[in-house]
Parts: C-alpha cells; sequence; structure tokens
C-alpha cells in the first residue's frame, strides 16, 4: 500500500490502461493508497460505511471486497449483468444499480446475497448475453417473463 502511495501517476496510469478510464482509476489508486496509509494503518477497512467514503470505491465495489475479502454481504454486489438480468427476469426496472440493489434486497433472504449476484453474473455471461440472449437453451425460460416466445 505504501509503494502504491508513493507510486508515480504515470506509471500506475500505464499499469490499469486497458481497464479503461486510466486516468481517473490510476488518481483514485493513489488518493485510496494515501488515505489508508494515513488512516488505516495502510490495511482496507472491513466496513461498507468506510469503504463507501474512499476515493473510486461506490456500492458495487464495497459489496465486492465486503465479499471477497471479508466473506460478508451487507447488500448485493449490483454490476451490469445484474442489472440486465434483474431487469429480464422480471425482479426490477433494471434502470438504477442502487435502486435495484435496494429491491433485490427485499426480494431475497441475506443468506443468500453473496452468491445471488455470482449466478447472476455467470447467467449472464453464459446464457442471456446482453447482445443475444439464448433464450431457447436457458433452464429458467419458462419461469422469465422476457423469454423469446414470452407473453
Ligand atoms: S429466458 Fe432468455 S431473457 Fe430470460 S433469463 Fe433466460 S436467456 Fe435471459
Amino acid at each position: 500500500m505504501a509503494a502504491l502511495a508513493r507510486a508515480n501517476q504515470q506509471e500506475l496510469e500505464q499499469l490499469v490502461y486497458p481497464t479503461g478510464f486510466y486516468r481517473n482509476k490510476a488518481a483514485n489508486i493513489k488518493k485510496l493508497a494515501e488515505i489508508l496509509c494515513r488512516k488505516h494503518n495502510g490495511k482496507i477497512p472491513p466496513d461498507f460505511e468506510t469503504l463507501i467514503g474512499l476515493p473510486g470505491i461506490g456500492r458495487k465495489t464495497a459489496n465486492v471486497i465486503m465479499n471477497q475479502a471479508f466473506g460478508q454481504a451487507p447488500g448485493i454486489v449490483v454490476d451490469t449483468h445484474v442489472l440486465r438480468l434483474s431487469e429480464r427476469l422480471g425482479y426490477t426496472n433494471g434502470r438504477n444499480a442502487v435502486r435495484t440493489e435496494k429491491e433485490l434486497m427485499k426480494i431475497f433472504p441475506a443468506d443468500t446475497w453473496r452468491d445471488f449476484s455470482l449466478y447472476l453474473i455467470f447467467h449472464g455471461r453464459k446464457y442471456c448475453t446482453a447482445r443475444r440472449p439464448n433464450c431457447t437453451e436457458c433452464f429458467l425460460k419458462q419461469l422469465c417473463p422476457s423469454a423469446a416466445g414470452a407473453t
């Protein structure tokens, strides 16, 4: 963390270049590392509310960190797949990640939140892609209001 805090901005930009928005990301990583070193002993705090106050960390990233690093699920990770599938499956209107997360949290019990988004992400990659959902082979087609041919 200390090395990241001291890192040269241009070097960081080169490292994260393939991920897109590399200038913003590099600046946020550096600021984040500086704050973590100054206020959190160089460690990532295991607290959702603290995480979302840090540079470059919104609800999605904070949920991922809590889930993957600390084994907790204070909420549901809503990425582009979860947003799209939640709408196609009729859980939400899919227009807003924060609202979608709140709506999903009301529908599904808390002990499913950690795995729920992973299921949707894998399903979104394999069957229900953004461009061409493969409804014919999808095992949810009997339940899905957006299945090709569904009325
Ligand atoms: S039936 Fe089609 S739209 Fe519904 S989840 Fe499956 S692939 Fe997606």
